[in-house]
């Protein structure tokens, strides 16, 4: 069984089943890509040179050992170009770095025969559980990044553990299910034959060698690039396997952590607070709207050439933020920012930036608001955005939920208003708005047409999928309305600003999930800019003089660039609450307020 073969030698062909060929040709691709690498050599390294003589000395060791105990040192020729066929197939179909410059296929195919035999000999079968997964992943990156621009990070990870059914729905489409199960039978058939093929070496040891060789030479390959050409992806399959179990953990950290956070956040009426300007009983309607991804260059108010918000438009008293900057591109931590006096999502490190204190609408409800909250059909998950949204609008005196339609909450708000003439309310609205799959608008007067969300390929079908998007705006826009018709005659003030917004292609991106790397990054992209505005009644200006100074100071401050961060310290500073939470710097309604300086994409200041 342990015998070493004897190579056939009876025709032309049999030198192709030879190990010496296999090993003449072997690094003339590897080669290749390197020489231009060799000649701009960049040494000394840091950690390289170590990791690749623990390489070398392990697999000096392991042949030692082999030729000792008399064993073949290297698995047969028909093993290895076999082994070879295989690594080239899976990283030209799976490797999303494959063909990116500088040229690195041939480390990841030398990395990838490495690993198969290293795993092979450490866990046998038990390997094919790790590799089957592990390529299923990989195709389907593969498919994210080409439909939807979209790497498998931590945020696209951690959005998908929290996505509602009817989002995921609009991924998993007829086709790309049948093509996910072609593709995790066809890798697990795959494999298979991998199992069967490697169980006919004559021993562990020649896997082992074969392993730490192509290991030692794919990493030295990767490592005679230049440091700042260097890139980890290029050690594809090992770094990627790692990345992946990094994303993993970091998206169930982060969204453990935002929730958390939220959780731990005091009340700020827990510090004493006072509101002068209003005593209770003047029928004031605070309506603070959460809007859900709207760009802000999707509304006509901003200039945009389809006129997806006519009504607001042709509003007179309507305060409009052209440049306002989402603090992050998940719904929860936005909200965070919206609701507390956060300045920055949860990753954010600067203690300055994090919350000190929980929602702002503590504070009202502290001083005589009742505290109505509107919510679209999401809720009742229990997934992070319902308990985060929860513990943001805990004081609220009802909840309702919109089944169906955002619209079938509007005469829900209107009995809520009817029945509350004298008291003060804070309305709270938070529903579908313009996520995805962009369903919900009048699908009988849709005003954008042809319209559909064809998420299987959208890059494809993006007139139908911009035109869903702009339908949604559109129905928002008709959305406000009703609620203003509802509070008629009432001293009412609506603030609107969305969590963050939608890629319609933009920067290169479908969806919603901005990538981790810097160019792709939220804040370097036009995904980050949101839609924002407040209107109001002159019954409101005409309660107190100090609204009239407040919103004038308001208007004036509304061309600059604004944030998250402003929402928390301008209720306040309306209503004028006094508490040790406000800060006039972060109030729209202060001359003394500074415009938002955090990260947002280049040439994109206003101030
Ligand atoms: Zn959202």
């Amino acid at each position: 069984m342990n015998e070493p073969q004897p190579e056939p030698r009876r025709s032309k062909l049999s030198f192709f089943r030879s190990r010496t060929l296999f090993f003449i040709l072997l690094p003339v691709f590897p080669l290749v890509s390197v020489y231009k690498s060799v000649c701009a050599w960049e040494a000394p390294f840091g950690l390289e040179w170590p990791v690749a003589a623990v390489l070398f000395t392990l697999l000096l060791i392991s042949l030692a050992v082999s030729m000792k105990r008399g064993k073949d040192y290297l698995p047969q020729a028909s093993i290895l170009w076999s082994l070879l066929l295989f690594s080239v197939a899976c990283d030209c179909a799976c490797n999303l770095y494959a063909f990116t410059t500088p040229w690195q296929l041939p480390t990841s195919i030398l990395m990838m025969m490495g690993c198969v035999c290293l795993l092979w000999v450490t866990l046998r079968w038990g390997s094919l559980l790790l590799w089957t997964p592990f390529i299923f992943l990989q195709l389907a990156q593969q498919v994210a990044f080409h439909h939807y621009g979209t790497r498998l990070n931590s945020l696209v990870l951690a959005e998908t553990m929290e996505a509602s059914a009817e989002e995921l729905l609009t991924y998993l489409t007829p086709f790309n299910m049948s093509m996910a199960v072609a593709a995790l039978l066809g890798t697990a058939l795959f494999f298979f034959w991998l199992g069967r093929l490697l169980r006919r070496t004559h021993s562990k040891w020649s896997l082992l060698n074969a392993g730490l060789l192509f290991c030692l030479m794919g990493y030295l390959v990767g490592v005679v690039l230049p440091p700042h050409k260097r890139k980890p992806e290029y050690f594809w399959p090992a770094v990627e396997a790692y990345d992946l179990f990094l994303a993993c953990s970091e998206a169930l950290l982060h969204n453990q952590a935002t929730i958390e956070q939220a959780e731990g956040l005091p009340l700020p009426t827990q510090k004493t607070s006072s509101m002068d300007i209003l005593k209770g009983g003047e029928g004031v309607v605070l309506v603070v709207h959460i809007g859900e991804s709207v760009r802000a260059d999707r509304m006509s108010l901003n200039g945009y050439e389809k006129d997806t918000t006519p009504w607001l438009r042709a509003q007179p008293n309507l305060i409009n933020f052209p440049h306002c900057i989402s603090a992050a591109c998940d719904t929860c931590q936005a909200q965070i920012a919206i609701l507390t006096n956060a300045r920055r999502d949860v990753w954010n490190k600067q203690p300055e930036m994090q919350p000190t204190t929980g929602s702002v609408l503590e504070l009202f409800n502290a001083h005589g608001f009742d505290v109505y909250s509107f919510f679209g059909q999401r809720c009742g998950q229990k997934l992070k955005y319902d308990r985060v949204v929860r513990v943001l609008t805990k004081c609220s005196k009802e909840r309702f939920n919109a089944p169906g339609s955002p619209w079938t909450s509007l005469p829900q708000i209107a009995s809520v208003v009817d029945s509350n003439t004298k008291e003060n309310i804070l309305v709270f609205i938070n529903n579908e708005g313009s996520h995805t799959p962009f369903h919900h608008y009048d699908k009988k007067f849709a005003p954008f047409l042809p319209s559909a969300t064809n998420f299987q390929n959208p890059a494809a079908h993006a007139e139908e999928v911009n035109n869903a998007y702009d339908n949604t705006v559109h129905y928002t826009d008709e959305y406000i309305r009703r609620v203003v018709q509802a509070l008629r005659g009432r001293p009412f003030i609506y603030l609107y600003i969305s969590d963050h917004g939608e890629y319609l292609g933009h920067d290169g991106i479908w969806g919603r999930a901005a990538l981790g790397e810097s160019k792709f990054n939220y804040h370097n992209t036009t995904g980050c800019r949101v839609g924002m505005f407040v209107l109001t009644s002159p019954e409101f200006e005409k309660l107190h003089p100090h609204f009239v100074t407040a919103l004038q100071q308001m208007r004036a401050n509304s061309t600059k660039t604004v944030g998250h961060e402003h929402i928390f310290h301008t209720l306040l500073g309306l209503f004028k609450i006094s508490t040790p939470y406000y800060d006039a710097s972060l109030d729209l309604c202060s001359g003394m307020m500074q415009p938002y300086s955090g990260p947002m994409p280049e040439n994109d200041s206003q101030s």
